[in-house]
C-alpha cells in the first residue's frame, strides 16, 4: 500500500506542531541532506514550457529512496481561481521501486522554499540582520516572513507588491505575529532602503529587473526566489556582478536562475559547499551576498520525507491501493476479474 498525504493532512500537521516548528524541522532536514550532497543522483529538472507557464518534473535519488515532484508555474493562474504554483510528489523505495508515499506539495513547497531561504541566509546574511524587505506579497510571502521572523530573528518587514491587495492580504495574515513590525511601502526602492535582507518573490514570466543596482547597499543579503525559469528573472545583471552569488545545483541554476543572464563562466558557489565547510560564505560585513534560489529536487525530497514522518507520528495519512496487492505477482490479470470468477478459477 502507498500512504497518501493530502492538503488536509499537511494542515493538520501544521496545526499540531505550529508553522514555526515545522519550518524549523524542515530547515534541519534540508540542511542535513545538503550536507550529504555527493550521495544523491542529481539532474536539472525537466521543463515543459507554454506561452503562459511551465510544468516541471524534478527527480532525485539516493541509495534508499527515489523521489520526484510535479510542479507548475503559471503567473496568470489567479484569473482561473488557481495558485501560481501547485505540486505533488512521490517517494519510492530504490530496492523495489514501490511508491511508499504520495503527497501534496503545494503547501509543502511554500514551507520548503522558505526553509531553504532561511538555510541560505543563516550561512550568508550578517548575523545581526533584523530588517527584511519582502518584494512580492503573493502565496509564498507569509511562509518567507514567518520563517525569517521565527528562525532567523527578523523583527522588521518592509513590504511591496505591484498589487496593493496582495500586500493587504499579507499584512492581514501576519497580524498577531509577535514582535514583528510591518511597514507597507510605496515602491521597491522604499522597501529595500536600509534592509539587511531583501527577499524578492515576484511572479512574472519575463526578464524583469525588480531589484536595481542603485538599491543595493553594502552588507545586504539578497534572497532572490522568484526568478526560477528560463526567460524569468528579478534581479538586474549588475547586481549579480556586485554580489557573491550562491546557487543550489549549478547545472539547473545556469538555465533557470537570475544567473541565466550572466556569461557561462560567471562565478557561482553551490550552497552545499558552504554548508559542509568546503567553501566560504560571507567574507566581510560589507559584502553583498545573493542566494539565487530556483528550487531543487533535494529540498522537496527532504520536505516530503519529513511530512511523512510527522504524519506517521500523528496517525495521519490514508493507505491507498495505488499499486495492486497481488496474490501471485505474475498474475496481474487476475486483478481485473470479478471475485466469483476468480474464486472459481482458483478452485479449478
Ligand atoms: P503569486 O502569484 O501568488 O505571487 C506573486 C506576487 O508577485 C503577486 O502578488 C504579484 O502581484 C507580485 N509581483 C509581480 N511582479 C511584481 C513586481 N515587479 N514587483 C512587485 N511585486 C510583483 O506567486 P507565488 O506562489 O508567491 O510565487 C512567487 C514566485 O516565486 C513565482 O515566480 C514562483 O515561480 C516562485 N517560486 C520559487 C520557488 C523557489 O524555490 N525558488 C518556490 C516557489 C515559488
Amino acid at each position: 500500500m502507498t500512504t497518501l498525504l493530502t492538503t488536509h493532512d499537511v494542515a493538520a500537521i501544521v496545526a499540531a506542531h505550529g508553522l514555526p516548528e515545522v519550518l524549523r524541522r524542515m530547515e534541519a532536514a534540508i540542511t542535513a541532506d545538503f550536507r550529504r550532497w555527493s550521495e544523491f543522483d542529481k539532474v536539472p529538472r525537466l521543463a515543459s514550457h507554454s506561452s503562459v507557464g511551465v510544468i516541471e518534473l524534478m527527480p532525485v535519488a539516493d541509495a534508499e529512496h527515489y523521489a520526484f515532484k510535479y510542479v507548475n508555474g503559471h503567473p496568470g493562474n489567479a484569473r482561473h481561481g488557481l495558485p501560481t504554483v501547485m505540486a505533488f510528489g512521490v517517494i519510492a523505495d530504490v530496492a523495489t521501486g514501490l511508491p511508499r508515499l504520495l503527497g501534496e506539495l503545494t503547501l509543502t513547497t511554500a514551507m520548503r522554499t522558505a526553509a531553504t531561504s532561511v538555510m541560505a541566509a543563516r550561512a550568508l546574511a550578517r548575523p545581526d540582520a533584523r530588517t527584511m524587505a519582502l518584494i512580492g506579497n503573493g502565496a509564498q510571502s507569509e511562509f518567507q516572513a514567518i520563517a525569517f521572523a521565527h528562525l532567523l530573528g527578523i523583527r522588521r518587514l518592509r513590504l511591496y507588491d505591484v498589487d496593493a491587495t496582495a500586500t493587504a492580504k499579507l499584512m492581514r495574515n501576519l497580524r498577531g505575529q509577535p514582535d514583528l513590525e510591518i511597514v507597507s511601502c510605496a515602491s521597491v526602492a522604499e522597501a529595500v532602503r536600509g534592509a539587511d535582507i531583501v527577499t524578492t518573490v515576484t511572479a512574472d514570466k519575463r526578464r524583469a529587473a525588480v531589484l536595481l543596482p542603485a538599491m543595493v547597499e553594502p552588507g545586504m543579503h539578497l534572497n532572490a526566489v522568484g526568478g526560477d525559469c528560463p526567460g524569468k528573472t528579478e534581479v538586474h545583471p549588475e547586481v549579480l556582478q556586485r554580489a557573491s552569488v550562491f546557487v543550489e545545483y549549478e547545472p539547473q541554476s545556469r538555465i533557470e536562475g537570475d544567473v541565466q543572464q550572466m556569461a557561462a563562466d560567471f562565478p557561482v558557489t553551490e550552497l552545499w559547499r558552504v554548508l559542509s565547510g568546503a567553501a566560504p560564505g560571507r567574507v566581510a560585513a560589507d559584502a553583498v551576498t545573493m542566494f539565487d534560489s530556483v528550487g531543487f529536487a533535494l529540498e522537496d525530497y527532504a520536505a516530503l520525507r519529513l511530512m511523512g514522518e510527522l504524519a506517521a507520528g500523528l496517525g495521519l495519512g490514508q493507505q491507498v491501493d495505488l499499486i495492486p496487492t497481488l496474490r501471485d505477482p505474475r498474475d496481474l490479470y487476475a486483478e481485473l476479474l470479478p471475485a466469483p470468477v476468480l474464486r472459481q478459477l482458483r478452485r479449478a
